[in-house]
């Protein structure tokens, strides 16, 4: 019987994961302008980090989980997100100490049980960049900012960034108060998840996609109504900084976001053709997570990108011409003269070209054809005579020009020389 992946986790290849890894080289290059610097956590932590962070009454944590005991019986889990992970790292290794490591980022893969559907799998990828350290709204609106920049960068159009404030510790949980008597008012009328989080979660309410708790929701008393002078003045000033460097924002008075820990900013990337998996990436401020994880009190904000559904909004721009074309294909039509070339081919590697070799003894047609089908630029053939005279045939396969190659000690030179010549 043939194995195949689990359901919700896809094998990765060419031609897609060229443009994969163009995306990821984008992040690293951009990022890395804005001061941030990598950073790797383990796919596996303690189960207990994540309910911790999260948040016990979330999606995530209550159904999402991919929790498993390990030989000793330790509850491990898959990482459904990068956050709690980079937090528990900086308190451990005590990073926040170091005055220029304040900002991080990581890219990588994610867990959820989730079902699977078009821009929803089991693993997928984030890219993560969170900032460390500061209240100020500069830095939110510094995040938004970048957040939407390399989303452009990467070619994307038509993307809307949705902002919204949840206040703080002050003003939420009398307006949360407010919201709860408002939503008594409907108690029955809940779907079944939302009874439960009326109680236990009551903002929560505001994520749900069920038509009739959607409409609910619309008449309810909204967080940025009830905001402290603090908060008010915090997401005025985000505002005022989007404004500033022209980054276009809505205000989603209906936005919370799926994980406990936010406070204050909040805020969502959406774009059209993903269906009701509109999201490409979100983020938000987290002042109380790293306390709430055993470390000290600091403030800080956040995002993620999700590649599957980055990647699927770019599927129009996947091309085969992604995949790099071999500089040199050398043809070998006798075991002799593929001896010849094969320490040559080696060199040239080394120097940087991308060559290929036809590995079988092939006559010449099934050969070429092989190099065709790389796309290859040039191609060079060694048969019976090309041997006995000590040259090779090169052949552009662009301007399909041929010439004769002296095989000697300056043949490496020689095409290193040509190839370069030919680029300017
Ligand atoms: P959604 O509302 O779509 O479930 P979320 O709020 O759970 O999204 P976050 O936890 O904020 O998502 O993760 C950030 C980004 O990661 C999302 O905007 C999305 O692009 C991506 N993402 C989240 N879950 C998945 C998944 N199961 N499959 C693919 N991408 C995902
Ligand atoms: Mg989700």
């Amino acid at each position: 019987m043939v194995v195949s992946a689990i359901k919700g986790m896809s094998d990765i290849y060419s031609p897609e994961v060229e443009v994969w890894r163009e995306i990821e080289e984008k992040a690293r290059q951009l990022f890395l302008r804005f001061g941030f610097r990598e950073i790797r956590t383990p796919v596996v932590e303690k189960a207990e980090l994540f309910a911790r962070s999260i948040g016990e009454d979330t999606d995530i944590v209550q159904k999402e989980m991919y929790t498993f005991p390990d030989r000793k019986g330790a509850l491990l889990t898959l990482r459904p997100e990068a956050t709690a992970s980079i937090v528990r790292a900086i308190i451990q290794h005590r990073l926040h100490n170091i005055p220029t490591m304040g900002k991080f980022f990581t890219i990588g893969p994610m867990f959820r049980y989730e079902r699977p559907q078009k821009g929803r799998y089991r693993q997928f990828h984030q890219i993560d960049a969170e900032v460390i350290g500061f209240e100020d709204p500069v830095v939110d609106a510094e995040a938004m900012y970048l957040a939407m920049l390399f989303l452009e960068e990467t070619g994307l159009r038509n993307i809307e960034l949705r902002i919204n404030s949840l206040g703080c510790s002050l003003c939420r949980p009398p307006y949360k108060k407010r919201l709860v008597e408002y939503l008594k008012n409907y108690e029955t009328s809940f779907c079944k998840d939302c009874a439960r989080r009326l109680n236990s979660n009551p903002l929560r309410v505001f994520d749900c996609k069920v038509p009739g708790c959607r409409e609910i929701v619309s008449g309810a008393p909204k967080v940025t109504d009830s905001l402290c002078e603090h908060c008010r003045q915090h997401f005025e000033k985000v505002c005022f900084y989007l404004d500033e460097v022209k980054c276009g924002y809505k205000h989603d008075r209906n936005l919370v976001r799926g994980l406990d820990y936010y406070n204050r900013t909040a805020f969502e990337i959406v774009a059209g053709g993903l269906g009701a998996q509109n999201a490409v990436g979100g983020g938000g401020r987290y002042d109380g997570l790293f306390a709430e994880l055993g470390g000290p009190d600091i403030p800080a904000v956040g995002f993620a990108i999700g590649m599957e559904r980055l990647m699927i909004l770019l599927k129009a721009e996947v091309k085969k011409e992604r995949v790099k074309r071999p500089d040199i294909y050398f043809i070998a039509l006798n075991e002799e003269a593929r001896e010849k070339f094969f320490g040559l081919a080696q060199n040239l590697r080394k120097r940087g070209l991308y060559v290929e070799l036809g590995y079988e003894l092939r006559s010449l047609k099934s050969q070429m054809r092989r190099a065709n089908k790389f796309g290859s630029s040039h191609v060079i053939i060694v048969g019976e005579s090309e041997l006995e005279k000590k040259t090779a045939i090169l052949r552009n396969m662009d301007t399909k020009e041929q010439s004769e190659l002296p095989l000697d000690n300056n043949t490496e030179q020689v095409l290193i020389e040509k190839l370069s010549k030919e680029n300017e």
